[in-house]
């Protein structure tokens, strides 16, 4: 019998938050990152900062995949929607973050360009089918969960013979973002809430250098029990000083991951660097299609910059993506940067953190 069985609702959180309370050294601060955006809104949405020590604390990560988008990548999906020949598509919450000119793909859109919202990369394919004089250009985000997808677009479209699609592939990977965090002396970090989504992609294995580097690394879902069990398992794992990296999520992620979805996504894609909102270029870190696909690739197709330069900018996200800083440090927060008005992605994401903390303050979530 599981312990979801054992112990039900009330009960269960009850147990799971009397056993934090014990395990909880009083001298000790525990800083915990929530490394997927879906974590952020969990723990935001069940007030769970308002129930567990006050010397345990949950920081935002960089797992919010239209929060690491940087701003010149948003810039040049505006400008690339602006062209007359082309159809932009791509997910919902990209298109309401701002670029350096203060506009967005919905702004674009309202101002006459043909820019759409689309549930699954494939629904390119009719459009492509039925209007054969535009070309239709899917702007991929994401991380390991998503590239799949975006990969499984290129491989259909070059299979079916489709030629008026492309992608703008702005998709990112885990582990070299970890490497970044691990070096950055400021964040001070002793464990983290791995991503479930992205681990029954990867498997375990990403987490090692976590583990290695005296962290502890849980895998988790999204449910208060989860979040509450990975906690205390972070609490006992510092308090022991004895690291590991354990999978509490194991209804859905396995040790090996889905080993098909990511023999697709390298088969169309090959590492490249990638500049990441608020850690800058990391090498290696973004998912460019290979040259077998080239036909398809909207950067080679529309001579599009990659590493166009990055304009300053007062929205404090990047910090937030980091770990280094509370939604409610930035100056901005609630006052000129609400939901309905947002000056960057973290308070526009249905991942964002400060969308999660504008949204759940009242319940304690940050
Ligand atoms: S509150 Fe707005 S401006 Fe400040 S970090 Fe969040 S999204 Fe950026």
């Amino acid at each position: 019998m599981t312990i979801n069985k054992l112990f039900s609702g009330k009960k269960l959180i009850d147990s799971l938050r009397d056993a934090i309370f014990k395990e909880t050294l009083p001298d000790k601060t525990y800083r915990i990152m929530e490394v997927c955006g879906t974590h952020t809104m969990a723990a935001a949405k069940y007030g769970i900062p308002s129930i567990i020590p006050s010397n345990i604390q949950l920081v935002s990560g960089p797992g919010c995949p239209v929060c690491v988008t940087s701003q010149a990548d948003i810039d040049n999906c505006i400008e690339l929607a602006a062209d007359k020949r082309v159809t932009v598509a791509t997910f919902g919450d990209m298109m309401r973050v701002v670029g350096s000119g203060g506009n967005s793909l919905y702004q674009a859109k309202a101002a006459g360009a043909d820019v759409r919202t689309v549930y699954s990369p494939l629904d390119l394919i009719k459009m492509a089918r039925e209007q054969k004089s535009r070309s239709f250009v899917f702007i991929a985000v994401g991380f390991e969960t998503t590239a799949p997808m975006a990969a499984g677009l290129v491989k259909t479209a070059h299979a079916e013979g489709i030629r008026n699609i492309s992608i703008l592939s702005l998709c990112k990977t885990m582990p070299q973002v970890f490497d970044m965090l691990l070096k950055d002396n400021e964040i001070k970090i002793n464990g983290f809430f791995c991503p479930g989504n992205v681990t029954v992609i990867t498997g375990l294995s990403i987490y090692k250098p976590l583990m290695d580097a005296g962290m502890a690394a849980v895998v988790t879902g999204f449910e208060p029990a989860d979040l509450l069990s990975a906690i205390l398992e972070v609490i006992r794992q510092v308090n022991s000083e004895k690291f590991s990296v354990v999978n509490n999520y194991r209804r859905a992620a396995h040790e090996l991951g889905n080993v098909k979805a990511n023999t697709l996504t390298y088969e169309v894609f090959e590492p490249s660097d990638a500049r990441w909102r608020g850690f800058g270029l990391l090498p290696s870190s973004g998912l460019s299609v290979r040259e077998k696909y080239e036909a398809y690739d909207a950067f080679k197709l529309f001579g599009i910059n990659r590493f166009r330069e990055e304009k300053p900018t007062p929205c404090r996200c990047g910090d937030i993506l980091k770990g280094r800083i509370t939604p409610k440090e930035c100056p901005m927060f609630g006052k000129t940067c609400t939901p309905e008005n947002a000056a960057g992605p973290c308070m526009v994401s249905s991942e964002g953190s400060c969308a999660a903390y504008y949204k759940y303050s009242a319940r304690g979530g940050g």
